[in-house]
């Protein structure tokens, strides 16, 4: 099996998952690059995944199934107009032509609905983990997004992340605001930068590097909690508390 990107937009990458000339793809949110792909490769398409309603992931759907008739595997609580079969926290997608059977893991906070799918070593997570980030709060609670994290960070740690953003170099810049003296943070800044200018995509990064490296992972870290306590005036009282400090940090810059 091999997983290669699909540009969209400004920022966007579409999740093709390849095997032995099928196709899968995870968040289409535009058709045009799909379809250029599809006739570049000659892969047969036979799913599509969708993590949340947002346009940027759904939005190229309507064209690619009208072209090619495949099941739309998503949210049970949003993007009803696209998806054929719902999903909630725990269920399994099987994909015969891929080998592949992943996991849906319920992830609310950058919308409600939101899922992430998981297989062994693998993990779509849409725009709920970034490189070095989080997606931002915008249906749900500080707090369910802090929970739907903690169940991603406790995948195995060489569980690769691929997220549907390149937002890498912005949130390490943010990460070394929040964390100065973290070296696996200025390690990783200059290996993103050194990718970024050959023109490659950050992303996929492993779990293990997100988890020294990504402030909104890191609650249980000394340097993370003092600098949630500094922006407080107060100790955060629990893990929840040290993320919501700082995603609402972030939300400031
Ligand atoms: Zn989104
Ligand atoms: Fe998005």
């Amino acid at each position: 099996m091999q997983i290669e990107p699909i540009r969209a937009f400004e920022d966007n990458y579409i999740w093709a998952i390849r095997q032995g000339g099928h196709v899968a793809l995870v968040d289409p949110g535009e058709a045009a690059p799909v379809l250029k792909f599809l006739e570049a490769t000659g892969d047969q398409l036979c799913a599509i995944l969708v993590t949340h309603r947002h346009g940027d992931h759904i939005g190229g759907i309507a064209e690619l199934v009208a072209r090619h008739p495949v099941p739309v595997f998503g949210p049970a609580l949003e993007a009803a107009e696209v998806v054929t079969h719902p999903l909630a926290d725990e269920d399994h997608v099987a994909l015969p032509e891929l080998g592949v059977d992943l996991t849906v893991i319920g992830v609310p906070g950058h919308t409600l609905g939101h899922i992430a799918f998981y297989s062994a070593g693998l993990l779509f997570c849409g725009d709920t983990l970034f490189g070095a980030g989080c997606g931002r709060v915008f249906e749900g609670t500080l707090e369910q997004m802090h929970a739907s994290l903690a169940k991603l960070a406790a995948l195995p740690l060489d569980t690769q992340v691929y997220c549907a953003h390149e937002y890498t170099q912005s949130c390490l810049r943010f990460a070394q605001v929040v964390e100065p003296d973290n070296a696996a943070i200025a390690t990783r800044s200059s290996d993103v930068a050194r990718l970024r200018s050959a023109g490659k995509p950050s992303v996929p990064s492993t779990l293990a590097e997100e988890l020294a490296t990504n402030p909104f992972l890191r609650w249980d870290a000394p340097a993370v909690i003092a600098a949630a306590t500094a922006r407080l005036g107060h100790v955060p009282a629990n893990r929840a508390a040290t993320f919501a400090a700082i995603r609402l940090w972030r939300d400031t810059l």
